[in-house]
């Protein structure tokens, strides 16, 4: 860190004036913050928000040395039917009207153009036990020798781990302690947002009102059982979905403290509620980008050094992206050259070369990572046998792609 850089942050912080100015200077001598001086950070005026945001960004180049990354991935939409039914969901489909299970051939067929394109992950996101529910997926899943999704999603994070070389990461809702560890044979790292935590969004008119598996509670445990059993993870917050500014800051301690208890937490992601049309909260505000870049840098501020803070890039325009990284991402997520955003398909993803121009334009480093981020692929814990050695192949010392397997097209 250079002095006169630091002068510089200090100066900012001491003419945002005393409200904040001591909570700043604390993060800044990277101590924790309180829980209580996060909930002052929600209520700032305009002098105030900049402050934190230069304070963010600061902490973000110290943590990450500058450096922000991404995934390149191909997304596999394994199946859109689900047990719970959020009222933000345009993912979601019923059997016989747009409600699919992809068959093993279009898995397969999926993932070569993604490796074809460079891809280094394949993420597999899936409706919640869909069989618990639906005839029609117990019949398909009976067809190919199976009786539960779990067991399928295995053998297809295997066959494309085997055939492809691409490495799984999975998002599939709520899950056993035998199903996350036998998941964690095939993957190389797995999600589950927390959300929220707020019990109330699940109550009577709420968004997740129908959605067992939203029951913060359950999904706590997930993550929980995910650090026991040493899976590099990802969890993060929706926001705008009805929630105070508090709850989401409530949210954020919960994922700090299971990540002080058990350190699987790769990254936060800190993402916006996009309406969709022909759901019950198509007429819903949708959060603007002060609001999200507001709450990003205080999650930079709550969360540990080592967990990354991520935005979706797709969910906003490039020049919001640009005010992503001022506020102190140091992560994009997964970014497809192939494949659509399927849960937000109306917006795209950016060219991974406009990515790369706006971050290298404010000094910033852009990396490809593995969906495994590399704080965690030299360790043994971390990973299993099945994808240690693809794993090595790919990365340089640092636990980055290695540059020679960077494609070069976008
Ligand atoms: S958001 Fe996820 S859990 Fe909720 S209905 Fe859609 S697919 Fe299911």
């Amino acid at each position: 860190m250079k002095i006169e850089d630091l002068n510089r942050i200090r100066g900012i912080i001491l003419r945002s004036g005393g409200r904040i100015k001591d909570i700043l200077l604390k993060a800044l001598e990277e101590k924790p913050l309180e829980r209580k001086e996060a909930y002052i950070l929600t209520d700032l005026n305009e002098e105030e928000l900049e402050a934190l945001t230069t304070v963010s960004s600061f902490i973000r180049d110290l943590s990450s040395n500058r450096v922000v990354s991404y995934s390149r991935k191909v997304f596999i939409p394994l199946s859109n039917i689900c047990r719970n039914k959020c009222k933000y969901c345009g993912f979601r489909r019923e059997p016989y009207n747009g409600g699919f299970v992809m068959e093993p051939n279009e898995v397969l067929a999926l993932s070569r153009s993604g490796a074809k394109a460079g891809c280094k992950e394949a993420l597999f996101s899936l409706g919640e036990k869909p069989e618990e529910k639906y005839e029609y997926v117990r019949k398909f899943l009976k067809s190919k020798g199976y009786s539960r999704m779990v067991d399928y999603l295995r053998d297809m994070c295997q066959l494309v781990l085997n055939e492809t070389g691409l490495l799984p990461h999975t998002n599939a809702g709520i899950l056993e302690w035998d199903e996350l560890k036998m998941l964690k044979e095939v993957d190389a790292s797995m999600g589950l947002m927390l959300e929220n935590i707020s019990e109330r969004l699940c109550l009577r008119n709420g968004p997740h009102e129908h959605s067992p598996g939203k029951n913060p509670k359950l999904r706590l445990k997930v993550i929980e059982m995910a650090g026991q059993l040493k899976i590099p993870f990802t969890t993060g917050i929706l926001i705008g979905i009805g929630e105070t500014f508090r709850e989401r800051i409530d949210s954020l301690y919960a994922i700090r403290e299971l990540h002080e208890k058990y350190s699987h937490i790769q990254e936060v992601i800190i993402q916006g509620f996009r309406r969709k049309p022909n759901t019950p909260m198509e007429s819903s505000p949708e959060p603007d980008i002060s609001d999200i870049t507001h709450t990003i840098a205080i999650a930079r501020l709550v969360m540990p050094r080592d967990v990354s803070v991520q935005s979706p890039p797709n969910l906003v325009n490039i020049n919001e992206c640009i005010q992503l990284l001022k506020s102190g991402i140091n992560d994009w997520g997964g970014v497809s050259p192939i494949t659509r955003d399927f849960i937000n398909p109306e917006k795209t993803w950016p060219n991974i070369n406009t990515l790369r121009k706006i971050t290298e334009d404010l000094n910033l480093q852009f990396r490809e990572r593995l969906p495994i981020y590399p704080k965690y692929v030299f360790k043994e814990e971390f990973l299993t046998e099945n994808i240690r050695e693809k794993i090595r192949k790919l990365i340089d010392e640092k636990g980055y792609v290695n540059i020679q397997y960077e494609a070069k097209n976008s």
